[in-house]
């Protein structure tokens, strides 16, 4: 089955994970901008990654027939470094017209602090002046609820953000509802250590249906598994789903999501 990866981090992985990917039927991915595993020490470290992001990614990608999509920000670890994130805020419209990004991301909190509230908001503005989407990064374990409440409040009092225009990642079974009900679109991370596994998420798509609901990988250089995806199709697959649900979840949803961007030029295989 085809499918999507929409939150993969592929600057951390090889290419022999590209070939495995194609191999399992992946036909693009959408690669947030994230931290490095340690705080970078200038604006120009973040250009250069950006540079990675729109031009050495997408060739890499290419080689095995995958379309590379990609959102750029200053994630929220490092949004502590208020005035390194806003040197980063004010470079980043140099790399909007690129032809592979399609919005800005991925913001969120990480200890939910108020440099990250701060940051976040500015991020908020950032997408808002250049008509971006969103896609966000929710808190990890037992700062998830607290931290998704805050981002849920800052998004939903702005008028101008477009619930349908934003895609809440990492969301678990105590997130998951109040994301869906505010008419944001929610993915779910399947992830070997902490986040969910296949089983959970198929838990989730069996009570919240397929409106909305997507699943990631968020494949990265910690203990990730850039195939989860289709242990999820298996996993569906083994409870009886039927094929036009599962593409539905791993494929149609993210296209539809992501196509609200005018960047978005997919073209499905033959
Ligand atoms: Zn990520």
């Amino acid at each position: 089955m085809y499918y999507v990866d929409p939150h993969i981090h592929m600057v951390s992985r090889t290419t022999d994970d590209y070939e495995t990917l194609a191999k399992m039927g992946c036909v693009a991915v959408s690669e947030p901008a994230f931290w490095a595993g340690f705080d970078r020490g200038s604006v120009d470290s973040f250009r250069d990654y950006f540079r990675q992001l729109t031009e050495t990614e997408p060739r890499r990608a290419a080689q095995y027939g995958i379309q590379h999509f990609t959102w750029l920000c200053i994630n929220a670890k490092e949004a502590e470094n208020v005035s390194l994130s806003r040197d980063v805020i004010a470079m980043i419209p140099e790399f909007l017209d690129a032809p592979n990004v399609i919005g800005i991301g991925e913001i969120g909190l990480n200890k939910n602090t108020k440099n990250e509230a701060t940051i976040f908001l500015e991020h908020l503005e950032l997408a808002i002046k250049y008509q971006q989407q969103i896609l966000i990064h929710t808190p990890h374990l037992e700062d998830k609820h607290q931290g998704t409440r805050m981002i849920l409040d800052m998004l939903q009092g702005d008028a101008r953000i477009e619930p349908g225009r934003v895609l809440v990642d990492h969301v678990e079974e105590h997130t998951i509802g109040a994301v869906l009900d505010a008419g944001f679109w929610a993915g779910m991370t399947l992830y070997p250590v902490t986040k969910c596994t296949p089983a959970r998420a198929a838990d989730m798509i069996e009570k919240y249906g397929p409106e909305r609901l997507m699943a990631n990988s968020a494949g990265d250089w910690g203990p990730s598994k850039p195939t989860a995806i289709p242990d999820l199709v298996l996993e569906l697959r083994r409870r009886g789903h039927s094929e036009a649900a599962i593409r539905r979840v791993v494929y149609e949803n993210p296209l539809k999501f992501f196509a609200q961007s005018k960047k978005f030029n997919f073209s499905p295989p033959e």
